[in-house]
């Protein structure tokens, strides 16, 4: 009698804690940080995993800090996706420490070193997904990654990654084909963070920014006068603002040029670190990049 107690105890215990398990670690759940990410994510997963992202349309990742709702998505989740390189450097403290217990995709570890654009001894621009090539390796490293995880999606998964790489390809001659219409002395792209030097450096376009790669220091004045020089000697007509930084200093150097006799004008909003909301027009990743390239072909032709 005292035996068949125990065996139900057990029992009992033993399917609490794997209920706690299920609860905890949702398999079939996927957490990405950005729209960028999960866009891609969803591509290759389709509907047969559930997609969390953290951070929504229009959200800035450099200062993006995670909240107690995303802490709880991601102990529950089976894989976290991140884009990487300190993007989103406010929360690396709370990878690291899910390191041993979560599967872990970051999209900049499927990218060769000596195709990113270095900062400093330490650190790397993080804006990788504006060079659709290099995004794209990112994007088979997560393929490659997810397979491991779960193999018996693997086929599906590559099925859908090959769709996707045909997209990515297409996209690329478009953007070389559009950029192509403006006289090369006019590719220049001036916005208010440095996002888009791997788009630069991807397409031929000479890249100038009044803040740094993140967005956590504000532009300096030197900065400010420098860009004005620049913008007043080459006349240069049109500079770009961000969907997910403010456009004030941007503002600053319009009144600036004015002053000194040239005519300078908002060219339109570039997406920078995230997608557009729903019902935009750059509410996936290929057509955010399109989207940008013309706005940019649009005003500097
Ligand atoms: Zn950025």
């Amino acid at each position: 009698m005292k035996s068949g107690l125990l065996i139900l105890a057990i029992g009992i215990l033993m399917f609490a804690c794997k209920w706690d398990a299920q609860k905890y670690n949702s398999p079939k759940m996927i957490v990405c940080t950005t729209t960028i990410v999960g866009d891609i994510v969803k591509n290759i997963v389709g509907n047969r995993y559930e997609i969390k992202t953290l951070m929504g349309a229009g959200v800035d990742p450099h200062i993006y800090e995670a909240k107690p709702s995303d802490v709880r998505a991601m102990g529950e989740a089976n894989v976290i996706i991140l884009s990487g390189l300190h993007l989103e450097g406010k929360m690396s403290d709370l990878f690291l420490r899910l390191k041993d217990e979560k599967n872990i995709i970051s999209f900049s570890d499927g990218m060769n070193v000596t195709k990113l654009i270095r900062l400093n001894a330490h650190s790397f621009d993080p804006h990788v997904w504006f060079d659709v090539d290099l995004w794209g390796k990112g994007m088979l490293h997560c393929k490659n990654s997810l397979q491991k995880i779960y193999p018996k999606d693997a086929v599906f998964f590559e099925k859908n990654y090959q769709k996707m790489k045909l997209k990515f390809q297409l996209l690329k001659q478009e953007i070389t084909k559009k950029i192509n219409t403006i006289p090369r002395s006019k590719r220049v792209l001036v916005t208010s963070h440095d996002a888009f030097h791997y788009f630069g450096k991807a397409y031929g376009i000479d890249v100038k920014a009044l803040q740094g790669v993140s967005t956590v220091t504000e532009p300096g004045l030197r900065n400010v006068s420098n860009l004005v020089d620049f913008l007043v000697e080459k006349k240069i007509p049109a500079v770009f603002i961000e969907s997910s930084v403010s456009s004030k200093s941007i503002k600053a150097v319009l009144e600036a040029c004015l002053k000194r006799g040239h005519q300078l004008k908002i060219g339109g909003t570039l997406y920078s670190d995230a997608l557009g909301g729903s019902g935009s027009n750059a509410n996936t990743y290929l057509k955010m990049i399109r989207q940008n390239v013309q706005t940019f072909t649009n005003s500097m032709n």
